[in-house]
């Protein structure tokens, strides 16, 4: 890409950094910027500099953060003996978004990934099982991807804590809701089978 000015250029090339971005659309968003008032663009680079500044990882659950305690922790009405393991802030958010989960998180920052150089110690696992060998919880609900990496990292844990008093879980694999079985793939449609409920669980919300 030939550039008549290399301020464009450096701005088209930074904007380019970001996951999914490529020169095009760098260029077609830069054009933007440049034909808004320029306060726009001092207050996107003001609010990522602020974000990046400021912004905290909770002490107790390690989600991200305005404050040292986030505002599920330090929420009394929600039961703090149930826990939620989970890789990363987008599944609390979308965890939250359904409204039916009114325990505590764990967020792990990621999953056990050793083609990516991700080993436990990378991960926020220790303080997790420290958590729980501590006695405070009662659940324990594996909520990872269901993938290699997803199922090695719960395993991995149910491990360190097998021999505590706790009940774990995972939450239920199988057929999306309004999805016809013979678009399911045998994993999924298997996996189904294999953890099946009680009919009078299916209809129930909790
Ligand atoms: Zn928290």
């Amino acid at each position: 890409m030939e550039f008549s000015s290399k301020l464009l250029e450096k701005a088209v090339n930074e904007m380019s950094q970001l996951p999914g971005i490529g020169k095009r659309t760098a260029l077609r968003l830069v054009l933007h910027l440049l034909k808004q008032p320029k306060e726009q663009t001092t207050f996107l680079s003001q609010s990522l500099l602020n974000m990046r500044e400021d912004i905290k990882f909770c002490e107790s659950c390690h989600n991200i953060s305005d404050v040292e305690v986030c505002e599920i922790c330090s929420n009394k009405n929600r039961d703090h003996q149930l826990i939620c393991v989970v890789e990363d802030i987008r599944d609390v958010m979308a965890i939250e978004n359904t409204g039916q989960f009114k325990g505590i998180y764990h967020v792990l920052g990621g999953k056990i990934s050793p083609i990516d150089g991700v080993g436990p110690s990378q991960l926020k696992i220790s303080s997790l099982v420290e958590k729980i060998k501590s006695g405070n919880a009662r659940e324990l609900i594996f909520a990872l991807s269901s993938t290699m990496e997803g199922d090695t990292t719960n395993f991995y844990i149910y491990k360190q804590i097998q021999d505590c008093d706790i009940i774990t879980s995972t939450i239920a694999r199988g057929i999306s809701v309004g999805d016809e079985l013979e678009y399911a793939d045998e994993v999924t449609l298997g996996r189904s089978i294999l953890h099946r409920v009680p009919f009078e669980n299916s209809f129930k919300s909790n």
